[in-house]
């Protein structure tokens, strides 16, 4: 066997890890008297229009049209309905011929990093990020960069700049964020859209902008700019698994922009690494519904509720964070510097906090709150116990 592969397996990431813990501890304890925040499953229901598209579709297509393969990139008349839902929300212009439909989120980020890089090339992205990029990269023989954001968790834009050199292939951003909960102005999109201009004016060969968006509806002020509005040189890497609540269900897709130097052949090669992982054809009754369902999302008032409940409460109980502005995580300074032993003393009061570490940052946690709003309130008491132990926290 391949022993990469094999310590893959082996090692769990931290948040699964934690969540099987967390299953098993509530076999012992019951689930009641267990406070799992560590998996970003969301707790909101599919919005109507899932089961009414799924009931209706049950009802009027022939089963073997239904479930049978689509094109390798996707049934047309869903690769249509995305390229014009986004030109007409977004007004940016866009294709049906450069929609790729991906199992996820994931699917769309190693099929994009696998069609653009060569081995060796480098990934520019800011740190916290999404601990899965690593292992995306690696299997692409790319190499993560990781440029930490500032204190407020905004993207450093000079030092994005200063780490983008000759190998760089594309700088990945993810707003609205995990784990920050951090979505970026339309000005630093602008300022970034430039700098990349400006890099790829300066190496002669694009660098790309992939551009990881499965919180893109998830978001509690403004809606975030489009990033093909701001830089030509786009992949969207686009998930239905969080705005419509469809995380098991496997279900997303890639858009290239039009705009993109050599769009055609950047398609073709999101075809070829769609081919040869095996990413093809995604799934097709939720291609169908998906389709039927943009623009809609779960009930992202339900999140809010939670965020301010959590954050309020954890503000008060004197630990120190920075109000999230969209997805559904809470990102909290470790009142100790090493945020494994303060969620190993977490654990004791049945808390399941994830430790900052595998995000590319030390000293924070990750608190994810799709959770049903009894399990926040019924968590607070061990959040106030929990800082009560440190005499001085944050000293
Ligand atoms: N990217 C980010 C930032 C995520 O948070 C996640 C899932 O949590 C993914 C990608 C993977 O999403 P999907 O379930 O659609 O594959």
């Amino acid at each position: 066997m391949n022993p990469e592969m094999k310590q893959l397996g082996e090692e769990r990431s931290a948040i699964r890890e934690l969540f099987e813990y967390g299953n098993a501890r509530k076999g012992e304890i019951g689930a009641e008297n267990v406070f799992d925040f560590s998996l970003g499953n969301p707790s909101v229901p599919a919005p109507a229009c899932v089961r009414e598209e799924i009931s209706r579709l049950l009802r009027e297509v022939p089963a073997e049209r239904l479930h049978g393969y689509t094109s390798a990139a996707g049934d047309p008349a869903v690769r249509e309905a995305v390229a014009s839902y986004i030109g007409t929300q977004f007004g940016v212009p866009m294709s049906a011929s450069l929609v790729y439909m991906t199992c996820g989120a994931a699917a769309s980020l190693t099929v994009s990093m696998k069609a653009l890089c060569r081995a060796g090339d480098e990934i520019v992205v800011p740190a916290p990020y999404f601990p899965e990029y690593e292992i995306f990269a690696r299997n692409a023989g790319a190499v993560l960069v990781p440029v930490p954001t500032d204190a407020s968790f905004r993207p450093d834009l000079p030092a994005i700049a200063a780490a983008i050199g000759k190998r760089t292939r594309a700088v990945l951003v993810n707003s609205p964020n995990n784990p920050t909960g951090a979505v970026y102005t339309e000005a630093e999109m602008r300022a970034l859209g430039e700098i990349l201009r400006e890099k790829s004016r300066e190496s002669g060969e694009p660098v790309y902008l992939f551009a990881d968006e499965p919180y893109r509806e998830l978001c509690y002020g403004a809606p975030p700019v489009h990033p093909m509005a701001v830089y030509e040189n786009t992949l969207v890497l686009y998930s239905f698994s969080k705005s419509l609540s469809l995380a098991g269900e496997r279900i997303g897709y890639i858009a290239v922009s039009p705009r993109c130097a050599g769009a055609e052949d950047v398609f073709s090669a999101v075809c070829g690494a769609g081919r040869s992982l095996g990413f093809v054809c995604a799934p097709a009754l939720f291609q169908r519904v998906a389709a039927a369902c943009l623009g809609k999302s779960a009930d992202v008032g339900e999140y809010r509720a939670n965020r301010d409940l959590l954050a309020n409460a954890l503000r008060a109980a004197g630990y120190r964070l920075i109000e999230p502005e969209g997805a559904f995580y809470l990102f909290v300074q470790s009142p100790e510097r090493d945020a494994s032993a303060f969620c190993e003393r977490a654990k004791r009061r049945e808390l399941l906090l994830v430790p900052s570490d595998s995000f590319g940052v030390g000293g924070y946690v990750r608190i994810s709150y799709c959770v049903p709003r009894s399990v926040i309130e019924r968590s607070l008491p061990a959040f106030r116990a929990l800082i009560a132990e440190y005499p001085t926290p944050y000293a």
